[in-house]
């Protein structure tokens, strides 16, 4: 198949289109690179990884630049397209709210165009479990409520969510939106709470716990949330409109001062614990029913939280090695 898979070069992103180039598909990667905010040397790694794969053709480009996006589907002529492109974390300081709003909702409706206009057969795109609000009951499905979002992240996921149903009514454009539940794993994200923990325990540093060390998070291993996305791109929906909303999550949520625990494990050293409150942006627990995505694709992710810490922490060792001094 020709997939065009925005946000390429980000952490979902890099291991969704080498599961892709892994199977022989052509892959047109595009992705802001270096105009959006993180490490941009860490999603230039990633991208040095994927560039010798036959079939990978990758473009610097950003998802609200009409232009841009257009010359993408045009190289691309894509067949399915992986939306996930977007301004991430639930703590956005509230100066970069208006690009969250850009890249997240405006630059959602111009792939939601391009779609249209190259008739796609399928839009897979990432959506989040911060939908859910804080009295979702758990395990979370997808058919409970999901008007009291509490960040604006949350809110612009699920205004896409809206908008790509509106797209599949008016347009019959088949989207699949993906509800993804803290992912973690090799050439992840340094804002996130898995590698902000590494960092400190390597380097003794205090630790920082939000919610006192008692939130709960349903921690998801990055291969089986790539191998979920291609699963549900080889499945577009059928019904009336052709959309759906599924889970992607562990299923066993995780107090973070256990998963705390088990890095020590394998790191092989105690970590200084310091807490601090929760904040208002941050739900206390997360909890996937992943029934739906079963159903759907006959997949549910696996990996279990240690063997997914112990291939983290193979990955961050080898990581630290060879970027001493970086
Ligand atoms: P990431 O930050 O590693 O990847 C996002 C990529 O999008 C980055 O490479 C960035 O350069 C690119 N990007 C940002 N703004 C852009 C723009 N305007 N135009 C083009 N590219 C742009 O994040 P990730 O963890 O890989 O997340 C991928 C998707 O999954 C995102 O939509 C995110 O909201 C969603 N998600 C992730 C998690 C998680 O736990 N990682 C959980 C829920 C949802």
């Amino acid at each position: 198949m020709r997939i065009l898979v925005t946000g390429a070069a980000g952490f979902i992103g890099a291991h969704v289109c080498e599961k892709l180039l892994a199977r022989g598909d052509t892959v047109v990667g595009l992705d802001a690179l270096d105009l959006a905010p993180g490490d941009v040397a860490l999603r230039r790694s990633r991208l040095a990884r994927l560039s010798g794969a036959r079939g990978f053709t990758f473009l610097p480009g950003d998802v609200t630049d009409a232009a841009r996006l257009r010359e993408a589907f045009t190289v691309a002529r894509p067949e399915g397209v992986v939306h996930l492109a977007a301004r991430v974390g639930v703590r956005a300081p509230d100066a970069e709210a208006p690009a969250y709003a850009d890249t997240n909702v405006t630059g959602f409706v111009r792939v939601l165009e391009g779609c249209r206009e190259a008739k796609v057969a399928h839009l897979v795109y990432a959506s989040s479990s911060s939908v859910y609000g804080a009295t979702t009951p758990a395990p979370f499905r997808e058919d409970a409520p999901v008007d009291q979002p509490l960040n604006l992240y949350g809110a612009t996921k699920r205004a896409n969510e809206l908008m790509a149903h509106a797209y599949s009514h008016l347009h019959r454009l088949p989207t699949s939106g993906l509800r993804f539940f803290t992912v973690y794993g090799p050439w992840g994200r340094p804002d996130m709470a898995p590698l902000l923990f590494l960092r400190a325990l390597s380097r003794g540093e205090p630790l920082v716990l939000h919610g006192d060390g008692r939130m709960r998070r349903d921690f998801t291993f990055v291969d089986d949330v790539a191998e979920a996305v291609v699963r549900v791109l080889d499945r577009p929906p059928e019904g009336s409109p052709p959309q759906r909303l599924l889970n992607v999550g562990h299923g066993e949520p995780v107090v973070l001062g256990d998963f705390v625990a088990l890095l020590e494990r394998h790191w092989g050293a105690r970590a200084r614990v310091t807490s601090v409150p929760a904040q208002a942006a941050e739900m206390a627990s997360t909890w996937a029913d992943t029934s739906r995505l079963e159903q759907a694709t006959g997949f549910r992710p696996r990996v279990s939280v240690d063997e997914g810490v112990r291939r983290l922490v193979a990955w961050y060792r080898a990581w630290v090695d060879a970027n001493a001094g970086r």
